[in-house]
Formats: C-alpha cells, sequence, structure tokens
C-alpha cells in the first residue's frame, strides 16, 4: 500500500488494453485435464529432450542472435530460402513484429471475431485502429464482409485459418477471391498456428499462396504440432523485404538457447516423423470426440483444429464451472462459448462425460 505511485502517463492505447487471460492453471495438487490452451498432450521425444539437456550446459552464453540453424532448417521445412523466415519468441511475439514493422499510428487493421484473443492487444499495442468483423454463424471467417471491411485506411487484414476458437479453415478458392479484392499494398496474415491438424483438401497451401501473393505473411508456431509450448519458438514466412523488416523490429536474441536446439531436433527428419504420427493421432482422436459428440446430439462447427467450439452463450461460464468441478479444465470465453482442447484419452473421455451431462441439462 505504501508504494510510490508514478505521474508518468502510459499510452492511452495501453491504459485501454484489454487483459490477454491465459488459460487456467490447475491448483497444485488438483487433479485436472488441461484442455484450455491448445496444447500437446505428448511429452518431449526423448532426442529433443536430449537436446535441452546439452544445450542447458551452455547457456551460460548468449544465443545465435538471428538462430541461424533454426531460420535455415525452419525455411527448408516450408520450401522458402532462408531469408524469407523470421523467427520469435512464439508466433504470439512474431505477430507483434509483423504489425510494428508494417502498421503506422491509427492505420486499420481487419480481424475475424471472435478469433485469437490477442490480436486485439497486438493491435492496440502496434498503433492500429481494430476493425473487427464479425464470423458466421457457422465458426467460418466471413471473407467477403472482410474484404468489404478494407478501407483506404487499412494496413493489415488478419486471417486465422483454422480460425481459433471456431475451428473452421478458409477454402483455397475463396482465399485467392479475397486477395483479388484487397489492394496489394495491404498485408494479409494467414496465422496458421493449428496448420499441422487440417485435413481439409481445399485448405490453402500457404507457400503457393505468397508465392503468387507477396503481400501474403505467414504466421507458424512450434506450440501445437510439435509440442513445444513451454519454450516459446514461433516463424513468420515472408517476402524477403518484409522479412527483413520483420527481423529488424524483433526483440535481440528473442529465441533463447535452448529453445533453438529443442526447435532443432525437432526437425530432424526421425524426429519429424514420430511427431506427424501423435499428430495423426490427435486428428483420429479428434474425429472420435467429435463423433461422440454429434452421438450426443450437439451440433458444432466443423473443426481442423486440435480443439472443439461450443457456442454457448449467456450458458458458457456456468458450464466452465461444471466442467472444472468435474476435473476438466476448458477455455470459457464469456457470453459466447467455450473451447475444448483434444487432449489424452483419458482427458477427452472425461470431457465427454461432462458434454453429455450438460446435454440432459438442456433436454
Ligand atoms: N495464433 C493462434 C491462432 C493461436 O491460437 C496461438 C496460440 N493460442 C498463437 C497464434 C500463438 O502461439 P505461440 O505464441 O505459442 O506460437
Amino acid at each position: 500500500p505504501d508504494v510510490p505511485r508514478s505521474a508518468v502517463p502510459l499510452r492511452a492505447a495501453v491504459a485501454a488494453l484489454p487483459a490477454y487471460v491465459p488459460g487456467a492453471r490447475p491448483a497444485q495438487g488438483a487433479k485436472l485435464w488441461k484442455l484450455s490452451s491448445n496444447e500437446n498432450p505428448y511429452p518431449p521425444l526423448p532426442s529433443v529432450l536430449e537436446a535441452i539437456t546439452r544445450a542447458a550446459e551452455e547457456t551460460n552464453r548468449y544465443p545465435d542472435m538471428y538462430a541461424t540453424e533454426l531460420v535455415e532448417a525452419l525455411a527448408a521445412h516450408a520450401g522458402v530460402p532462408a531469408e524469407q523466415v523470421v523467427v520469435g519468441n512464439g508466433s504470439v511475439a512474431v505477430l507483434g513484429h509483423v504489425l510494428q514493422a508494417v502498421v503506422e499510428h491509427g492505420d486499420e487493421v481487419v480481424f475475424p471475431w471472435r478469433s485469437f484473443e490477442a490480436y486485439p492487444i497486438v493491435v492496440a499495442v502496434a498503433g492500429g485502429a481494430a476493425v473487427t468483423v464479425p464470423v458466421a454463424a457457422d465458426g467460418r471467417l466471413d471473407l467477403p464482409a472482410m474484404a468489404a471491411a478494407v478501407t483506404p485506411r487499412t494496413r493489415v487484414v488478419m486471417v486465422c485459418t483454422p480460425n481459433n476458437p471456431t475451428g473452421p479453415v478458409v477454402h483455397a478458392d475463396e482465399l485467392e477471391t479475397f486477395l483479388a479484392a484487397v489492394p496489394h499494398d495491404v498485408l494479409v496474415i494467414v496465422d496458421e498456428a493449428y496448420l499441422e491438424f487440417v485435413r481439409d483438401p481445399q485448405a490453402p497451401d500457404g507457400v503457393d499462396l505468397l508465392r503468387r501473393h507477396p503481400n501474403v505473411v505467414l504466421l507458424r508456431t512450434l506450440s501445437k504440432a510439435y509440442g513445444l509450448a513451454g519454450l516459446r519458438v514461433g516463424y513468420a514466412v515472408a517476402e524477403p523485404r518484409l522479412a527483413a523488416g520483420i527481423r529488424a523490429v524483433s526483440t535481440p536474441f528473442g529465441v533463447n538457447h535452448v529453445a533453438q536446439r529443442a526447435a532443432l531436433a525437432s526437425l530432424e527428419p526421425q524426429a519429424q516423423d514420430e511427431l506427424r504420427q501423435r499428430v495423426d493421432a490427435l486428428v483420429v482422436e479428434r474425429g472420435r470426440v467429435v463423433a461422440a459428440l454429434r452421438e450426443q446430439g450437439w451440433d458444432l462447427p466443423e473443426t481442423h483444429a486440435n480443439f472443439v467450439w461450443f457456442p454457448l452463450g449467456d450458458a458458457t461460464l456456468d458450464r466452465a464451472a461444471e466442467a472444472t468441478a468435474a476435473g476438466v479444465l476448458v477455455r470459457p470465453f464469456a457470453g459466447d462459448g467455450l473451447r475444448v482442447t483434444i487432449g489424452e484419452v483419458e482427458a477427452n473421455d472425461a470431457f465427454l462425460a461432462v458434454a453429455a451431462g450438460w446435454r440432459s441439462l438442456a433436454g
């Protein structure tokens, strides 16, 4: 209480920021399945743990400032030259850097809503003016409405596919029509955080898109399919001049040494194979969960990510509290809906029992 108060004003945009509420953490000792943050339920691969241990012994030294080896490995993985890849401390940090590189004060940034809850925050921090376009009732992005929201003051449009938290992907043909309608000096950020879980043949090929539309930036992460959420590695793929601009505003040494080595180990061919098998298993598990929910009578949006969306409106917070009481931590968005991650089989079974209880309440 006796901490002296400063007279220094915060930037108005910063004082007005909504809080980025992370997924709740289970209390110590509480037995809770954590299905609230779209994490990968598998522990690190033995080869990745080994790389982490080795790297830990070198942490008195600074990391490679621009993560050269990692950038080369990610570029090879994406099928682009290294000059087109920029890494950062999670893709949310990279997104912030992308916006800082292109947004002048007051520029409009168009994004869907509801979508990833960090969007309004990073836009405000970059000095942009948020223009939100409602997601359709079926959880799909309304790309025609997003194109129509572009004005001469628009600098950036963000497309989240699959959309967090609703789950559907945009289709390649819709995105082509959208890109044809948007001026070429407007940056289109395609956030592909859940790319590896997509099984829709109509989904766009981001790198192909970028080759033909150099105003596109792809945003990717090792937090989800690669299971490295705790180490914070994300990257952007962009046209070289834009990539250089993003790199220029990036935090120096933004990806720590342990994270760089763990990410590199995850990109080894053998590790990639093992990680792909885990993703395949999670996709199968997603199919099982969605089928079981439909069997229970739920009409849910199609999901191509590692989560399911329940548009529960005003019942959202009550349902989330019931899930917690039943030992399952889910992510509520008050007044809107609940997002539930596909986790371990036992966790998903525990959640399916909770969802069945909700049905009987509704009936
Ligand atoms: N984009 C989307 C759509 C996300 O859902 C998330 C994580 N919730 C991120 C970006 C950021 O992920 P990270 O910072 O862990 O790379």
